[in-house]
């Protein structure tokens, strides 16, 4: 907590003992650079972080794209304490507890366009994603079709970091370092300069790179794919929005061969686009949608994976004619834990009360003038934006691409604005109640620490 916040500084300011930070590993970050001058908080309320020096840090990530009611919500930590003194845990293995049926009954009934029956609870984007791939394999082959096997993600797909979600991401060091599940094959990426720089909100150019999908259902044949998992809007890799017309055009193919079609979810769930998924902002319907982060405000790790009608149903037949008991072998130890479902219950009231994803809405437009007016920027190369999401590429310094990025990051949080930086891109993901005065307060601190470094 707090207190192990300033005993890690104890003395020492920003320079704390080596010794004392070196221990942990820290994920996704520069971890040399980090440890010689540590960026830490240590309390959270509305729009701010707090240091443990107790200096206000305004958020425009939502932590990490998941805090989108704002921070340390009353209700929500009422609700996940209350939860705490009645029952610490309880598995969904075999018995179960209330809380876990009605969120499932709740996500269900907002789902997009009516069509989603069941909710099968994670703890996180990365389990969502390896759920959905397995769900969709064990479909098929309850249907009759165990040879749909194949697994089609995107470039520049970010899925988590399980072995699923890395092989069907496209992110190359992941694929280097690591290794993939055999059967998969990879989309083009939608992001082009030559016809998209500075797009404002979806791009009009880029629908026909849906097509490509025809050429992977001729080269590895369609009866072998079972499923094609895209983020609608990429967001990890900086905000890539899909061209217009591009999801219909997936779904359109998806449809004529019998393929799933995956929407991963896990950024632009719960209002991050202004409406309460990805799926009903572009009028798309997709088969198995991901999700986590902004389902419980982030107030306790969960994620869950929404199916179509008939995909639940498809297992529970083919359990039934083989004389099975379990229909799918599958799930995690902490899957709908209580205190998850509660914080999840919770913030679904406080999203629906205070109407904030119409809220996310309204605001976009200007979040969209803020950031587009980097546009003439000497430093910047691209900006993009839809909803309360938005990106700004940074041309990198020579050398070590990302430092330009971490030099940013670092000396906005010292101005007291936390900003993400993947590599030399900003990706701004602001709480759904900010206001803009706290926009403004983001892209001038942004602006003017650019005029300093670069
Ligand atoms: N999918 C998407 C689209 C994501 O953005 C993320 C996280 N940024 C994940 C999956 C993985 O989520 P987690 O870090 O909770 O495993």
């Amino acid at each position: 907590g707090a207190d192990d916040m300033h005993g890690a500084n104890e003395g020492g300011g920003v320079h704390a003992a080596p010794n004392t930070l070196e221990p942990y590993w820290m994920p996704f970050t520069w971890n040399r650079r980090f440890k010689q001058a540590p960026k830490l908080v240590a309390g959270a309320d509305g729009m701010h972080y707090r240091t443990p020096e107790g200096g206000a840090v305004l958020d425009s990530m939502a932590g990490l794209w998941c805090v989108n009611a704002g921070h340390n919500r009353e209700r929500i930590t009422t609700a996940i304490q209350q939860a705490a003194a009645e029952m610490d845990y309880a598995a969904s293995f075999q018995y179960s507890h209330p809380a876990a049926f009605q969120l499932a009954n709740q996500l269900t009934a907002m789902a997009p366009h009516g069509a989603f029956d069941h909710a099968f609870f994670t703890n996180s984007g990365s389990e969502s994603v390896d759920s959905a791939l397995k769900i969709a394999l064990a479909y098929h082959r309850a249907n009759g079709e165990p040879q749909r096997r194949r697994l089609i993600g995107r470039e520049r797909g970010y899925h988590g970091v399980n072995f699923g979600g890395i092989s069907v991401g496209g992110i190359v060091n992941n694929r280097r370092t690591f290794t993939q599940l055999p059967d998969v094959d990879h989309l083009p990426h939608t992001h082009d300069l030559e016809h998209q720089a500075f797009s404002r909100g979806q791009p009009e150019w880029g629908a026909h790179l849906a097509d490509d999908l025809e050429r992977l259902c001729a080269l590895h044949g369609p009866e072998t794919i079972a499923a094609v998992i895209v983020e609608p809007v990429a967001g990890s890799t900086g905000v890539l929005v899909p061209p217009k017309g591009y999801l219909q055009r997936l779904r359109e193919i998806c449809d004529k061969h019998g393929i799933l079609l995956i929407f991963d979810e896990v950024i632009t769930g719960f209002g991050r686009l202004g409406s309460s998924f990805a799926a009903e902002h572009f009028g798309v319907t997709p088969d198995l949608i991901t999700l986590a982060k902004g389902i419980s405000n982030a107030a306790v790790p969960m994620g869950a994976v929404l199916c179509r009608q008939g995909i639940y149903d498809a297992l529970m037949a083919d359990a039934e004619r083989q004389g099975g008991t379990i229909e799918f072998f599958h799930g995690y130890t902490f899957g709908g834990h209580p205190l998850a479902c509660a914080a999840a219950l919770a913030t679904l009231e406080v999203y629906k009360e205070e109407d904030l994803f119409a809220r996310a809405a309204a605001m976009a437009p200007v979040l969209e003038e803020l950031v587009h007016a980097f546009d003439d920027h000497p430093r910047v190369s691209d900006v993009r934006n839809l909803g309360m999401m938005a990106a700004i590429d940074l041309k990198p310094w020579p050398g070590r691409p990302g430092e330009l990025g971490y030099e940013l990051f670092a000396r906005c949080f010292d101005k007291g604005v936390l900003v993400r930086l993947a590599g030399d891109t900003i990706e701004l993901s602001p709480p759904l109640i900010a206001e803009r005065h706290h926009l403004e307060t983001i892209t001038a601190t942004i602006r003017e620490t650019l005029d300093e470094i670069a």
